[in-house]
């Protein structure tokens, strides 16, 4: 008789791994499945960068600044062998953009200090603008993350193709692996969904998770950097001779395809207008998808019973509001975008005490936030209306 867990997460990034962990802090029994291994999506290709955002102030803004200090925070009181706190120079890319940076300083919520011109110099820094330096920011290594938060919880290699609920209990249907008669299949309480891009196991169209193509390169280097840079890109501080630059962002691609070099190359020529990057040489390649939202915020919640919730209240595409139905013990954490190492601790803990206690999360990460205006405004559901 297969064991019966409390929960089993799908998805062995950022997000799962940093769900697994509350949950398992909560006394529960976890199993995590992912297809390729831990930190294999886009967790793996992580230049894993940890910094405040800067701006004119909004609530993606504090939220994001909110999970900076709880991820630092966490990083450091609990593997601080994985956060490289490197500290990080925000550059204005432009004369345009510097002007800005003084609009942006009272918005500044976490330590920083003003970087003059001869200051960056100092630290081998090209960039002719003063900027804002964060003591606290730094670097995860994103793959030993990954590894340590999943520590004694049960980690399997397995694709899940189907997840059905039967007398209380989710079972997930994991494919025929070759050598192997009969596929696998596990049981669990509840699911917690944190399959970053891919969200082919339950209508979550509401969510509107899409993927973002990056490649981020590794380079060695003799350049005594210390701190960690980011301008338009990521150039990290020199942590055993390498240096680590990321990432490009290219659309279009909707399914990963093999790393390429050249992405790597552009990085090192992008970067050479903030450094020094003639002796730099590329030993190692990463890419991979960021999942985002609609909103570009984190989801964290139950996830919608869409279909019956169309079936039973039609009005709903013309602007009914009726009380939402969910699947029982489905949860979803992703909508990390291009902050997986900066929002994973804290969505982790929500989506913990969510599923544990029933806490309901952050209205400003509550996925529920996307479905009623989906049913009015998606195109997918022209015909309904
Ligand atoms: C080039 C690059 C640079 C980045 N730099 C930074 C940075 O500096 N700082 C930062 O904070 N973030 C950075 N990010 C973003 C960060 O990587 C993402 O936010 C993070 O990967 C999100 O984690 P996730 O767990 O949601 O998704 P993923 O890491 O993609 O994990 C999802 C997992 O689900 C598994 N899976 C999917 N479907 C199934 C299934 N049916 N069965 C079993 N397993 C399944 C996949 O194999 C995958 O391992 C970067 C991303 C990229 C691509």
């Amino acid at each position: 008789m297969a064991s019966i867990y409390d929960t089993i997460i799908i998805g062995a990034g950022i997000a799962g791994a940093s769900s697994a962990y509350f949950l398992k802090q909560k006394g529960k029994k976890v199993l995590v499945l992912d297809k390729q291994g831990i930190a294999s999506g886009g967790s793996g290709a992580a230049g894993a960068f940890v910094s405040p955002k800067i701006g004119k102030g909004g609530p993606l803004q504090s939220l994001t600044n909110e999970a900076f200090v709880f991820a630092k925070d966490f990083y450091l009181e609990h593997f601080p062998h994985c956060y490289h706190r490197s500290g990080v120079v925000r550059i204005p890319k432009d004369e345009a953009d510097a002007k800005k940076f003084a609009l942006y300083a009272p918005h500044n919520e976490n330590s920083y200090s003003k970087w003059e011109v001869e200051k960056l110099r100092a630290h081998q820094i090209k960039a002719p603008f003063e900027s804002f330096f964060f003591d606290e920011a730094g670097a995860c290594d994103a793959p030993e993350i990954c590894k340590e938060l999943l520590e004694d919880i049960d980690v399997r290699i397995d694709t899940v193709e189907k997840i059905s609920y039967r007398d209380g209990l989710w079972v997930c249907m994991a494919a025929k692996q070759s050598g192997k008669e009969r596929s696998s299949h596990y049981q669990a309480k509840s699911i917690v969904l944190a399959t970053g891009y891919e969200n082919r196991l339950f209508d979550m169209r509401y969510m509107g998770v899409k993927g973002t193509w990056g490649t981020r390169g590794d380079f060695r280097s003799q350049l005594p950097m210390k701190v960690s840079m980011h301008q338009s890109m990521s150039v990290s501080a020199n942590i055993n001779g390498i240096i680590r630059l990321g990432a490009t962002h290219e659309k279009g691609v909707k399914e990963p395809t093999p790393c390429e070099e050249q992405q790597a190359l552009s990085l090192k020529y992008h970067a050479s207008a903030l450094v020094d990057t003639s002796e730099m040489e590329l030993v190692k390649i990463f890419c991979g998808m960021r999942a985002g939202s609609k909103d570009y915020f984190p989801l964290v919640g139950k996830v919608i019973d869409v279909a019956t919730m169309l079936k039973r209240y039609p009005a709903i595409v013309r602007g009914a509001k009726p009380d939402l139905k969910y699947l029982d013990n489905l949860y979803i954490c992703n909508g990390l975008g291009g902050r997986g190492f900066v929002f994973g601790p804290l969505m982790g803990k929500m989506l913990a005490d969510l599923v544990v206690d029933q806490k309901e999360p952050d209205l400003r990460v509550n996925s529920d936030r996307l479905f009623l205006k989906w049913c009015r405004k998606s195109p997918e559901l022209d015909d309904m209306r």
